[in-house]
């Protein structure tokens, strides 16, 4: 799997690409991420790849130019070019499934006020944002999509069965971990966990997924009991 980021700021990926569960990823050459420098395509003696709004207002605007020129090199038959942007569809383990199908992914990193609507127009497949939030620069969001999209690539995690129980499946968050020692200054582990009866501990962590996800996110709650609803009929 190919990832490629266009960005300003080169530099920020660094120390990501090169710790924990990406970096091994990348160093066994598993996953290939790609950072190209926007200002490579960018001509004239300042490298300027930013201009003022047409129309006024706040900010600076990433100019076409350079962009269209990096993403000509840059995007295949087959690549997915992805704008990251707070106007974009909110990211999704559903998504990073979606994404980890392809071989190769674009991802451009917006700054200042955004990218001009002719690059997105041109050669963006889709705008995604990480959450109803704005951030400075698209890289932060795209790390996050990077990652995500990266566990699911089969080898990336040492132990694959942690990717079918996790937050998500099924629209339900994680029940709760806990491990040595049974006792901490006086808080126990749950009976249960201890039990070593599997069906029971099964049960319980079915119910604390259902408890936990009904509490903190009826909106996923919800879907979950629709999906059972279908699922009994
Ligand atoms: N003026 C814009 C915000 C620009 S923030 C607006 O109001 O919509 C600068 C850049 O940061 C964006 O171009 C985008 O690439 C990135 N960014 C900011 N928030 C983001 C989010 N929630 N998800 C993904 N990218 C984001």
């Amino acid at each position: 799997m190919i990832f490629n980021i266009v960005t300003l700021f080169t530099d920020f990926f660094e120390s990501p690409l090169h710790s924990g569960l990406l970096g091994k990823a990348v160093e066994s050459g598993l996953i290939s991420v790609n950072v190209v420098d926007l200002r490579d395509y960018s001509e004239g003696n300042y490298r300027r790849c930013d201009d003022y709004p047409y129309g006024g207002g706040a900010g600076m605007v990433l100019k076409p130019e350079s962009l269209f020129k990096a993403l000509d090199d840059l995007k295949r038959d087959d690549s997915q070019v992805v704008l990251t942007s707070p106007g974009g569809k909110v990211f999704s383990q559903a998504m990073a499934e979606d994404m980890a199908r392809h071989r190769e992914i674009c991802l451009v990193c917006g700054h200042y006020e955004g990218v001009d609507q002719r690059v997105i127009d041109k050669y963006v497949d889709c705008e995604i944002s990480v959450g109803d939030y704005v951030l400075s620069g698209g890289e932060y969001a795209a790390l996050v999509i990077v990652d995500a999209v990266s566990r699911l690539v089969p080898g990336f995690m040492s132990n694959e069965e942690s990717l079918m129980e996790e937050s998500f499946n099924d629209f339900l968050l994680e029940y709760p971990h806990y491990t040595r020692p049974a006792e901490y200054q006086g808080l126990w582990v749950p009976e249960v966990l201890i039990s070593g009866n599997h069906g029971n501990i099964a049960e319980w962590r079915l119910q604390q997924r259902i408890e936990k996800t009904r509490r903190v996110r009826p909106d996923l709650y919800k879907r979950y009991l629709l999906r059972k609803k279908m699922g009994d009929t």
